[in-house]
């Protein structure tokens, strides 16, 4: 049901929705934001009112930290009554990490945030960015018969798909398919009309307020395992100073080595506090320390199950947690659970 008196913030990143050709190098580089309406000039046919946010400079979504974050947790706080949903342009390459963190800092959110982007800049003729943007809009606008939105969640919608945000993974580079959800199921598809899987979609409680969290503490670090690992990498990795969080990729359902070494600089890590969350490198499933001997060494040593989360939302979630000062063991704890549906306990 498409609202007439809806409101919708079109927030502006950057990324290559919004760029254009540099006739002299070819690269792509950040526009402004005007050429985005010159053209789009549908935006301004749907049948609810839109309204937009320019962040000075739009960046390459490589340049994404978390005060950006911080930023726009901002702006959706300092605009949340006037608009009944939000739609985020951002570019595709850390779009996964931005859903993740916004997921987190949003707590009890009662309005769709939706994050979109292309691979193609939106003036160029084969586009994917107007379908993706105005099918944005549409959900973002879009409310059930009681007048609730249908999706009061961070989502990243792409290509036809609706995702919870913090269980998305960019997977190609070059198709306009960049993203899944690889453990988790599709919110809505969109085809003649956006099919939405309410079953999936998580429920606020609208008698409670929005809580806007801002903490975030970027002491952490993605350690993937490889077969010839050396001691000197590892110890690198965690002797890091101030280091509070450690994103673990581990190979299958959760397994390391179990060189004396290695276990013991994991072990004086967590001996120091910092906490390290085990996920698997594999795209799908998750990690069940149980299963195997070298699993089981992870799991004695006091390292925390991430199940079947992403990379990007572990990550995210270690900043947030460390960022609201919670003592290791209370992160520790918290990492396992399930705070925005970003992950399933099995086994
Ligand atoms: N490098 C770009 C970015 O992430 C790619 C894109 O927009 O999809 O900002």
């Amino acid at each position: 049901m498409i609202d007439r008196n809806a409101n919708v913030l079109l927030m502006y990143t950057g990324g290559t929705i919004g760029m254009v050709e540099n006739a002299d190098t070819g690269a792509l580089e950040p526009f402004n934001f005007s050429h985005l309406y010159a053209n789009m000039p549908e935006i301004k046919r749907l049948k609810f009112n839109v309204e937009s946010y320019l962040f000075d400079p739009p960046i390459d979504s490589s340049d994404m930290s978390p005060s950006i974050w911080q930023h726009i947790v901002h702006v959706i706080e300092n605009h949340y009554n006037e608009f009944d949903g939000f739609v985020i342009l951002h570019g595709t390459d850390t779009m996964a990490y931005t859903a993740s963190a916004l997921s987190l800092m949003l707590d009890n959110l009662t309005k769709p945030v939706i994050l979109t982007g292309s691979q193609l800049p939106i003036g160029k003729l084969r586009t994917d960015g107007k379908e993706n943007l105005i099918t944005a809009l549409e959900i973002a606008a879009d409310k059930d018969a009681t007048g609730h939105p249908i999706v009061p969640e961070v989502c990243v919608y792409m290509q036809n798909l609706l995702m919870r945000g913090n269980r998305t993974a960019k997977i190609n580079a070059n198709n306009f398919s960049a993203f899944t959800s690889p453990n988790y199921p599709y919110l809505g598809e969109a085809g003649l009309n956006i099919r939405y899987s309410d079953q999936f979609i998580l429920r606020p409680d609208y008698d409670k307020a929005v809580n806007f969290n801002y903490a975030m503490d970027p002491h952490m670090v993605i350690l993937k395992l490889f077969p010839g690992i050396t001691e000197e990498v590892v110890r690198a990795h965690l002797t890091i100073p101030g280091l509070k969080g450690v994103v673990l990729e581990t190979y299958g359902t959760g397994n390391c080595p179990i060189y004396p070494w290695f276990t013991d600089l994991l072990y004086d890590a967590i001996e120091r506090g910092v906490v390290i969350v085990n996920v698997t490198q594999c795209l799908y499933g998750g990690v069940e320390m149980h299963r195997y001997e070298n699993g089981q060494r992870l799991e004695k040593l006091g390292a925390a199950s991430g199940y079947d989360i992403t990379t990007e939302a572990a990550l995210a979630k270690l900043m947030i947690l460390f960022g609201e000062g919670r003592a290791p063991a209370e992160v520790n704890r918290l990492v396992s659970v399930s705070l925005r549906g970003e992950l399933t306990i099995r086994g």
